[in-house]
């Protein structure tokens, strides 16, 4: 460019010295001027040709020039000939992204911040019933109308996916997941899990099924087991241990049968609100903290119940739920912690909700076992679980009891040290 610019003002300048040389030889001053306005002329007519060539849609093939304005053409050309290769490319980047998106057998939809569709793909048609032409710039909320989905979208909370039927076909089960970008926009995946649902569906009644089959013969069994027992002399000490040892033997699974019957009841139901009502905590608890005294009387453990002098904040609660969630954790700190141990019950209220806590200074739990812990029949320490007696069902209940009430457990522990579960409630709850 430098070089084109220094052989542009020589020519400048050469059509100058021209000029003066004619203005001399004719002894006029018009080749003076004639020169500069011949360059001015041919400079305009230039400028209109790169206007005319710039308007047009296609920037190829410039017009002839020399000098600068050559080299401006061949410049100009370079760029756009750059910028063309870069959309084209781009372009099939979307392209590609557009069809392998179409492909999916997963339903992709984007919403924009106001909650009006702006793109799905064949596969929200076929799950959703989006229809191309009427449906673009619709809100969302009135193409999938269960309220479930609208109460989700409202809460903002999109850490757990969301199973719904889906709007075309009540069989299918699906699955979404919302993913927010950008200033507010959001992008809806959905999957069919419908065969997984109904696998998870099998599993369920078969639990329910065994355990609920399992109550009448286990009924009659100890029903003997006590007549026996009743009936079998003091002389006869090895049938008498043996029979103490299947008695023993047959109420724990009893209590793992009517573990797993509530379980499977807290699980497949829907909390029944005709079932809740204004509980008052305060006196659960003092019930709750004399039948732990009496749980293991020999232990001389300490509980102390800490509760609000002022107010008794009432909970809106199913009351044998509240009590079988309490209750497993106080029966926990009972039972994990030594004798001579001190055990904390605790039950307040703040601007974030009511709150109960269970603290003991007991065994602990490390830490990598806390994630897992509410899962059924997960125990830390095996061996444990003989002189314990539980049934390894009961943190599974505290967090289905707590899901149902729209709270949440913590569970806080240190080995060695002791533990501390809490029960968190939201605001709504308090009466
Ligand atoms: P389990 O019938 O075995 O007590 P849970 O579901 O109630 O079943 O508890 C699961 C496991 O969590 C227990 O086996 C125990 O290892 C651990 N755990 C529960 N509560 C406590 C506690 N307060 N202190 C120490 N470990 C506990």
């Amino acid at each position: 460019m430098k070089a084109s610019l220094a052989k542009e003002v020589n020519r400048i300048i050469m059509l100058m010295l021209a000029s003066l040389a004619a203005a001399v030889l004719a002894g006029h001053l018009w080749p003076l001027v004639a020169g500069p306005v011949l360059y001015i002329i041919w400079s305009t007519r230039q400028l209109f040709a790169l206007y005319a060539w710039l308007v047009r849609e296609e920037h190829t093939e410039p017009p002839d020039s020399v000098g600068l304005w050559g080299e401006f053409y061949t410049r100009l050309e370079h760029l756009f000939q750059q910028e063309r290769r870069a959309q084209e490319n781009l372009q099939g980047i979307i392209g590609r992204a557009q069809q392998s998106v179409n492909a999916l057998e997963d339903v992709v939809v984007l919403i924009d911040r106001h909650g009006y569709l702006e793109y799905w793909n064949p596969a929200a048609g076929r799950h959703l019933g989006f229809r191309q032409e009427q449906d673009l710039g619709q809100p969302l909320t009135n193409l999938i109308r269960h309220p479930r989905f609208a109460e989700y979208l409202a809460k903002g909370d999109f850490h757990e996916p969301l199973e719904l039927p889906s709007p075309v076909d009540d069989n299918r089960i699906l699955q979404l997941r919302v993913t927010e970008f950008g200033l507010g926009d959001q992008l809806i995946l959905a999957r069919d899990v419908t065969r997984l649902h109904h696998l998870e569906e099998m599993r369920k009644d078969f639990v329910a099924n065994v355990s609920h089959e399992l109550k009448t013969p286990l009924t009659v069994l100890k029903g003997y087991l006590e007549t026996l027992l009743a009936t079998v002399p003091e002389e006869q000490g090895r049938l008498r241990r043996a029979l103490t040892q299947m008695d023993a033997q047959s109420q724990r699974m009893e209590a793992l049968v009517q573990d797993l019957l509530l379980l499977s009841r807290l699980e497949n139901t829907e909390a029944d609100q005709s079932r809740e009502q204004a509980v008052s905590v305060h006196g659960m608890l003092k019930r709750m903290r004399e039948s732990a005294l009496a749980l293991a009387p020999e232990k001389q453990q300490r509980i102390d119940l800490d509760l609000e002098q002022d107010a008794d904040t009432r909970l809106i609660a199913n009351p044998a739920e509240l009590e079988s969630a309490f209750g497993n954790l106080i029966t926990n700190a009972v039972k994990y912690t030594p004798a001579g141990g001190h055990l904390r019950i605790r039950w307040w209220r703040d601007d974030q909700g009511a709150h109960f806590s269970v603290n003991d200074n007991g065994v602990g739990i490390d830490p990598k076992h806390i994630p897992r812990l509410t899962e059924r029949f997960y125990r830390p320490d095996n061996s444990r679980v003989t002189h314990t007696g539980g049934t390894g069902l009961g943190l599974a209940i505290v967090k289905h009891v707590m899901i149902r009430h729209n709270g949440k457990l913590e569970i806080k522990s240190e080995i060695g040290r002791g533990s501390t579960f809490t029960c968190h409630f939201p605001v709504e709850r308090i009466a």
